[in-house]
């Protein structure tokens, strides 16, 4: 036995592979839905067809949590019908649908609530239709650039080894004089969009954060390093660059987190990948039917959500949310924004919310 064969592979997060798939029936008339479907056999999946994704209420699993665990291995191929954008403040103009769900088990994850008892994965085929609604919307506000977000309902790049509808997306958008394309991601399975000609339209961002945030409430995501890895690849291929550091939770020892998260990128990124690159800021924040949600589907979780420690913001529609008290929020916006500028004097904070 050579060394080699006794030093164990490092454990790298594996590629998404879901259990069931489901097809809508027309999904089978566009080409990305039959190159899906042959994906589908290859690998040996379990297939079924189904008239609608509304209609698969018979999920397997004896009780709910499992379910919603079998659901998050569960994938739908379906159309898009509605066309109309959300809009997507303040990170882009609009939201970019091409897919739903996301198999990761971040515990604060927004989706809990969106997709409520839907949390299964689904990918849009009729990626045409989705492209020319992209194109209509940045025709309408011409001569402003339109940004699109494709992160808003999925983590797009933890699906691209099936759908392919990503890379489609970044050259789309590289032909278009006023359109720009955003995503986010906490996979780094980012080879297949390493040569996709994105003229710089797009920014290729990573969700990052403090370790005790990535070890207690991300389970399913690649880890840090993986990310970072991925983050140098993107930058070397002359994606513009980004990092949302979301949700900033406040934990004990939170400022040393939040230092040693900027020193940890400074000393992974290339010079070259720090030329063009830009911060999120994004403060925990939940919905009193999230909490609930959470302590159902995660009935361990560390994540603290008590109404008593946090200031009630109101928000659209009369929902508002429980965001951290002001002194606690400046705080945490004040170490973080000097930490970064310490670190990357050249790099561009677009907000903290
Ligand atoms: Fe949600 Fe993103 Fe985590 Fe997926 S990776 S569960 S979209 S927070």
């Amino acid at each position: 036995m050579t060394t080699q064969q006794l030093i164990p592979p490092i454990h790298s997060t594996l590629k998404f592979m879901p259990e069931l798939v489901y097809f809508e029936p027309d999904a089978l008339n566009y080409p990305k839905g039959q190159h899906i479907h042959q994906w589908a056999l290859e690998q040996g999946l379990e297939i079924h067809m189904t008239t609608s994704h509304n209609q698969i209420r018979d999920l397997p699993g004896e009780s709910e949590l499992e379910k919603y665990r079998i659901a998050k291995r569960t994938l739908v191929v379906g159309i898009r019908k509605t066309l109309k954008f959300d809009s997507s403040k303040p990170s882009a103009e609009y939201a970019i649908p091409i897919a739903t769900g996301c198999m990761g088990h971040c515990h604060y994850c927004y989706l809990q609530t969106t997709l409520g008892a839907k949390p299964y994965i689904r990918i849009y085929v009729n990626i045409d239709d989705i492209l020319g609604a992209s194109k209509q919307y940045i025709d309408d506000r011409a001569p402003e650039i339109t940004r699109f977000e494709a992160a808003c309902t999925s983590d797009p790049v933890g699906l691209e080894h099936i759908s392919g509808s990503l890379k489609q997306l970044i050259e789309f958008m590289a032909e278009q004089p006023l359109g720009r394309l955003r995503f986010v991601t906490k996979y780094h399975h980012v080879d297949s969009l390493l040569d996709a000609k994105h003229n710089k339209h797009t920014r290729f961002r990573f969700s990052v954060n403090a370790d005790y945030v990535i070890k207690n409430f991300e389970p399913g995501t690649s880890k840090f390093a993986e990310r970072i890895e991925a983050a140098s690849k993107v930058a070397g291929s002359g994606y513009p660059l980004g990092f949302i550091i979301a949700p900033i939770i406040w934990h004990d020892g939170w400022e040393d987190g939040y230092e040693e998260l900027l020193e940890k990128l400074k000393g992974s990124l290339p010079p070259e990948a720090t030329k063009d690159l830009t911060f999120e800021l994004i403060q925990h924040r939940y919905t009193k039917t999230a909490k609930n949600i959470i302590h159902t589907r995660y009935p361990k979780t560390k994540l603290e959500m008590d109404e008593e420690k946090r200031k009630y913001k109101w928000g659209r529609y009369g929902r508002g949310k429980y965001v951290y008290p002001d002194d606690q929020a400046n705080a945490l916006r004040t170490f973080i924004t000097e930490q970064i500028f310490d670190k990357f004097p050249a790099a561009k904070i677009e907000y903290f919310t």
